[in-house]
């Protein structure tokens, strides 16, 4: 049997004749940038997550770049960030002019809040974290820092659609929630689209200006802003695919509970989920000694895995400027060398995700 790690075709084919009439609905009405389509997804998305607004934009890099330079932070400011953050995150950062300051994630793999506040000088003016893979951050405990230290928090919810600590929405802690719906994530498009959440009325009409170049009144541009619209044709099937995220959730989390439920080797260390926070699982990430050798190991018996992320941002030739070598945060290092992503779907059928198990669970060193 032949299992890719992602099969992004099935989550189309569950709802393929929506889709397909969302798609010429938009092709047929004249008009394709910045319309009905994106305020209804705008609002269908904000009652979702329970923000007050929801602003669509072109991608979630944008959406990070774009709340740093609306809350004013660049040149000489710091941002803390967790040290397993994916590269976009620190790239939403940096692109400001801002520094990132790295603070090593727990064993959830989100940002480890007892080791925030001795990472925050006077220069400190954000806390960025990451609901990585799918699994609420310790948002109670980020706000009562952040309240603490007069600090900004932007959510990076790229992979966290859904997911809630203590019954709240990750997106509506900080000031900003920013979503990808890069075609992957749990609320995927079908090319690139993102979204911020907020719920102040002054944050919401300073993203409508600066997404559009800086324009209330279109060709009177009030600020120097960017361009980065959501189009009429994501939106559209974005709504169709917000229609049924929760049954798409609840999907994922099954398949997951099988895995956690069924995986059993002493070679595999499995993911937990912290008591207060959900996880939607956007990933099922395993930790394993010897990766590679599982690696090959798993693509012998036909079996595709993915590394999320191989290189900490700290140590990626791109950030090699600010200075740091291996060792400088070496539980995000471990993570790197140790993570792996298992095949997981909406449409993974039984068949598929037995075949997996069986074949991890006969894995030996
Ligand atoms: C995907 C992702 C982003 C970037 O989103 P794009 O839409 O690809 O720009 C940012 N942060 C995290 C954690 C992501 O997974």
């Amino acid at each position: 049997m032949k299992i890719s790690p992602n099969r992004l075709d099935r989550v189309f084919m569950a709802h393929s004749a929506e889709y397909e009439a969302a798609a010429i609905r938009v092709l047929r009405s004249g008009w394709y940038v910045l319309g009905n389509e994106v305020s209804s997804f705008e609002e269908e998305f904000a009652q979702y997550t329970g923000a007050s607004y929801c602003v669509g934009l072109a991608n979630g890099l944008d959406a990070i770049k774009i709340a740093f330079s609306i809350l004013g932070i660049g040149e000489g400011d710091e941002v803390i960030v967790q040290s397993n953050a994916y590269i976009a995150c620190v790239m939403g950062i940096t692109m400001n002019g801002a520094t990132p300051v790295f603070v090593e994630p727990n064993q959830y793999y989100n940002l480890d809040i007892t080791k925030i506040e001795s990472a925050i000088t006077p220069k400190t003016k954000a806390i960025l974290p990451v609901h990585l893979y799918g699994q609420a951050s310790d948002m109670e405990g980020i706000m009562t820092i952040a309240k603490k230290y007069n600090l900004y928090v932007v959510e990076d919810c790229a992979q966290s659609h859904g997911a809630k600590q203590n019954g709240k929405m990750t997106g509506t802690f900080g000031e900003v929630g920013c979503f990808s719906f890069y075609p992957s994530k749990n609320l995927g498009a079908f090319g690139d689209a993102g979204a911020v959440t907020v719920n102040s009325a002054k944050l919401d009409e300073d993203f409508r200006v600066y997404r559009n170049y800086g324009s209330e009144k279109r060709y009177y541009n009030r600020i120097v802003g960017t361009n980065s619209r959501l189009d009429e044709m994501q939106a559209a099937l974005l709504r169709v695919r917000l229609n049924h995220l929760d049954e798409l959730t609840n999907e994922r989390i099954k398949l997951c509970s099988n895995y956690l439920e069924k995986i059993e080797n002493s070679c595999i260390e499995l993911p937990q989920v912290q008591r207060s926070c959900e996880t939607v699982w956007h990933q099922f990430v395993i930790r394993v000694n010897n990766r590679d050798a599982f690696i090959d190991y798993l693509s012998g018996k036909g079996i595709g895995s993915i590394i999320h992320y191989p290189i900490p941002p700290h140590l990626s030739e791109a950030y090699g400027y600010l200075g740091y070598t291996k060792g400088a945060f070496p539980i995000a290092e471990k993570y790197a060398d140790t993570v792996l992503s298992l095949p997981l779907y909406n449409g993974m059928t039984q068949e598929e995700q037995d075949y997996v198990i069986e074949i991890i669970n006969k894995y030996e060193v």
